[in-house]
């Protein structure tokens, strides 16, 4: 008997729904041009905003790291898994986001893990925004603390839940991504940081999308909002604009103190290894000595934005180099995308849950990688295929 055969159900209930994801494969390095399927195409999918994930000094970085560490850490960082280049990645993190100290981890994922339920409990209230990245959610659903989710962006509504759930609060956490990675749009984090001040709940923002992509020099959405000192908990991710592996929280040095005593992840997962690492200070070494390649970043965004906004194209409100043409139909927008894979373009289709029904979309992520003549190509091949397909 397969054990096991309710899950083949489940699998074939996917297929019937025209929801299993055909995973693909990328041969070789990220880049502006990756091959896929032995195809060569433009890659309009990565998070690889920088171009960091195959950069030359990111590269002998990480080489150079293996020959002094070697490859695995071999313990838990409490334990014996703490090497100098660790603490090295921590000073450099804090100071480039100009906050007091940082602890690094596996993720950007694990990284909400080891803070949500790590710092709320029983008798807390989280506060979270509907459109929040599945890693809070499920770093909320791991902590004892309730959950009250807020309308998306509304700060109208978040003053309201609070208020109408204050007086049971121990403690009250508001938690929100600072860039939502499906409609490119930020989060009002001054409004969100007045609210909580006046009620005096702790906020966190989830800078995974906006770290490398907005403020000085990608240092992130505290610093665009030039709220320093203002947002409690920053958590980031080194494996997007930053083109590595691993996440990271920053905050006061008694927040992290105690996330390096208490974190499960940390505690309980060895850490990343020094090649990783290595490369990760690479990434903040070359973003704080220059902010040439965050400048292209956007250069390439809006150039983009505005070919497809001439070309009729309805690119919603975003803020950001994230760039969602909305399509509609779930159908037209996975027909759309495999046309483009037919003209030598990746880019994806996303559709109902991960967004609202008869929203579909094809997901464009820019990145400084990009040359002019690659954006060129992409537009002329949207307009080419959205006449073919009558949209
Ligand atoms: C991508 C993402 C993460 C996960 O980061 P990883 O480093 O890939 O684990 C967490 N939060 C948000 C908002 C993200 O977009």
């Amino acid at each position: 008997m397969d054990k096991l055969e309710f899950l083949k159900r489940e699998l074939e209930s996917l297929r019937e729904q025209s929801l299993y994801n055909e995973i693909r494969t990328i041969e070789g390095p990220q880049g502006a041009w990756i091959v896929v399927n032995g195809k060569r195409v433009l890659n309009l999918c990565s998070n690889n905003y920088l171009g960091f994930a195959n950069n030359a000094e990111l590269r002998e970085a990480s080489k150079k790291a293996v020959d002094e560490y070697g490859v695995g850490p071999g313990a838990v960082r409490t334990i014996a898994g703490t090497q100098t280049v660790h603490l090295e990645l921590e000073r450099k993190l804090a100071s480039f986001k100009h906050a007091e100290a940082c602890i690094v981890l596996q993720g950007g994922f694990v990284a909400n893990l080891a803070v949500i339920p790590t710092i709320t409990g029983d008798g807390d209230i989280i506060f979270s925004d509907e459109l929040n990245h599945a890693s809070i959610i499920d770093g909320c659903r791991l902590s004892k603390a309730r959950v009250v989710r807020y309308a998306h962006n509304d700060v109208a509504d978040l003053r309201k839940k609070i208020e109408e759930n204050k007086d049971s609060a121990r403690r009250m956490l508001v938690v929100t991504d600072g860039v939502f990675s499906m409609d490119g749009d930020i989060a009002p984090l001054p409004d969100i940081v007045d609210v909580a001040d006046e009620y005096g709940a702790i906020v966190m923002v989830d800078d995974a999308h906006g770290e490398g992509v907005l403020g000085d020099s990608g240092r992130g959405i505290v610093n665009h909002f030039k709220l320093e000192g203002r947002v409690d908990i920053e958590v980031g991710t080194l494996s997007k604009a930053f083109g590595v592996m691993g996440g990271y929280v920053t905050g006061s040095q008694t927040l992290i103190d105690y996330l390096k005593q208490r974190g499960r992840p940390f505690l309980f997962g060895t850490g990343i290894t020094a090649a990783d690492t290595a490369a990760a200070i690479a990434s903040v070494d070359v973003l704080t000595r220059s902010d040439e390649l965050v400048r292209r970043l956007w250069d390439n965004a809006r150039y983009f934005q505005n070919k497809l906004k001439d070309a009729g194209f309805d690119i919603g409100g975003t803020e950001t180099p994230i760039t969602p043409v909305t399509l509609g139909e779930e159908k037209i927008a996975s027909a759309f995308s495999r046309k483009l894979f037919g003209e030598n373009i990746f880019a994806q289709a996303i559709s109902y849950p991960t967004v609202p029904k008869g929203k579909a979309r094809i997901r464009c992520m820019l990145s400084a990688a990009h040359e002019r003549e690659d954006l060129d190509f992409a537009v002329d091949a949207f307009v080419r295929v959205a006449r073919e397909l009558g949209v």
